[in-house]
């Protein structure tokens, strides 16, 4: 059995220690944050998606980008700078928003998703590991008969991949969820998908690594790599542990991953997308399903008793600033779909802000680079880190035992760009 070094320590990197210490390996985390932290794996809409079998770049999202590029309160927004890794990602987006990339990428996401879901199931069994899973499915609501054309179409093709999608007019919908009022057309319905809460998802999985003994170095910073002949030695920190050995190390360090293993030449390229939301601790109306504003493109997710807003897709560098204009193009739609709420229910909600890591061709990246036998990159997944995090844990540790993957990784190899 290895001694197994992870970079990060978001869902990627606890879900891969989970299955690495499952498997017999010795595990040491290490993360720049302390261990209190609420990165990108917390403040999240919580969702496990099959229904998400497109990947970001998918004709039509470029030309909307460009449409949103000019309003301050759209959900998608590209802050127009010169910066030559931004203009490389951008035209390597632009190059994979086919649809002969969408057709490829389709059925590998599905299968991703629904091990994905079935791992979620056998956690949320697990005596002491309570996330809040909600196995109810998920409503994609549409305001416009454009959006829902949109949606059906959708619908159409999730059954052709297995995926069950039910297509629904505003009674049906309100039938489905009438805890909720909602001012909609209709909506497509994901019976497959659930929810569940990150906070308490990543704080349980912690506790269990704990008691497995895992070894955390918190608050301490991967600053280079120290590699010879093809392998990775070790990590170099600015801890007082100074460089940290092991026998395999795993890249899992979320929109940073890039400028981590930029000593390794592996040419990830990678944007930050940042996203918001915004958590009613009582909310006037409590929804049973979580749902997606298609138009506003917001995720609505109850947690508990809670209700969380999230949205907004910002690519404006590798910075946690809150924009407020951006926050009030959240908040200004929730009214329009659940009409019951106000714009004065979010007064004096603090803004929770996360970085997701956006790929250019919207798959994650997850595999072995050829240059180091002993190095997994796991990282890259974009709006769907939560919902693949422990197939992501269970296909790294596949690797790290050097057997075959159990799903084919070609799109997701981390040389695709090099
Ligand atoms: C508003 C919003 C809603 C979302 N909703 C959903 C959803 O419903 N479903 C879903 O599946 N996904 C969702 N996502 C996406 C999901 O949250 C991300 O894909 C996921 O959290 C990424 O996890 P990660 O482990 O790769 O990265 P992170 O959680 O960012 O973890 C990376 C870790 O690496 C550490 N690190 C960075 N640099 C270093 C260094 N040099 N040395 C040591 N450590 C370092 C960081 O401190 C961090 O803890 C959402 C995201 C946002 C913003």
């Amino acid at each position: 059995m290895a001694e197994v070094v992870i970079v990060g320590g978001g869902i990627i990197g606890l879900c891969t220690a989970f299955y690495a210490t499952q498997a017999g390996h010795r595990v040491t985390v290490i993360d720049r944050n302390p261990e209190q932290r609420d990165g990108c794996s917390y403040g999240n809409a919580g969702m496990i998606v099959p229904s998400h079998f497109v990947p970001l770049a998918a004709p039509g999202m470029v030309a909307l980008g460009l449409k949103w590029m000019w309003n301050p309160e759209s959900p998608f927004y590209i802050k127009p700078r010169l910066d030559a890794d931004l203009i490389a990602w951008a035209f390597r987006f632009w190059r994979a928003a086919t649809p002969a990339h969408v057709e490829r990428a389709a059925p590998i996401l599905r299968d991703l998703s629904l091990a994905s879901r079935r791992a979620y199931e056998e956690l949320a069994a697990l005596p002491d590991l309570d996330f809040g899973l909600v196995r109810k499915g998920l409503l994609m609501l549409c305001k416009t008969q454009h959006a829902l054309d949109d949606e059906a179409r959708g619908a159409t093709r999730a059954r052709s991949l297995g995926i069950p999608a039910d297509i629904l007019d505003a009674r049906q919908t309100a039938a489905l969820d009438p805890d909720v009022t909602m001012d909609i057309l209709g909506s497509v319905y994901y019976p497959r998908d659930c929810h569940l809460s990150p906070d308490r998802l990543m704080a349980g999985l912690q506790r269990r690594l704990q008691a497995a003994g895992v070894r955390w170095l918190w608050n301490t910073e991967v600053t280079g790599w120290n590699v010879e002949a093809g392998r990775v030695r070790a990590v170099r920190t600015n801890g007082s542990g100074g460089e940290i050995r092991a026998d395999e190390f795993v890249l899992a360090g979320g929109s940073w991953s890039t400028g981590i293993g930029n000593g390794l030449e592996l040419h990830l390229p990678m944007q930050a997308g940042k996203g918001y939301s915004l958590t009613l601790p009582k909310p006037r109306q409590l929804p049973r399903l979580c749902s997606i504003f298609t138009e506003a493109r917001m995720a609505i997710t109850p947690m508990g008793d809670t209700l969380r807003f999230g949205g907004t897709m910002e690519i404006a560098g590798l910075n946690e600033d809150v924009n407020p204009v951006r926050v009030r193009g959240i908040v200004k739609s929730v009214p329009k779909y659940f009409p019951e709420f106000r714009i004065s229910d979010f007064e004096g909600i603090r803004p929770w802000r996360g970085l997701r890591p956006c790929s250019p061709d919207g798959m994650p990246y997850l595999g072995r680079p050829a240059r180091f036998r002993n190095l997994v990159v796991a990282t890259g997944h974009a709006m769907m880190g939560l919902s693949l995090g422990p197939i992501t844990g269970q296909l790294v540790t596949e690797l790290l035992g050097g057997q075959s993957p159990s799903i084919p990784l070609d799109l997701l190899h981390p040389d695709r760009f090099a």
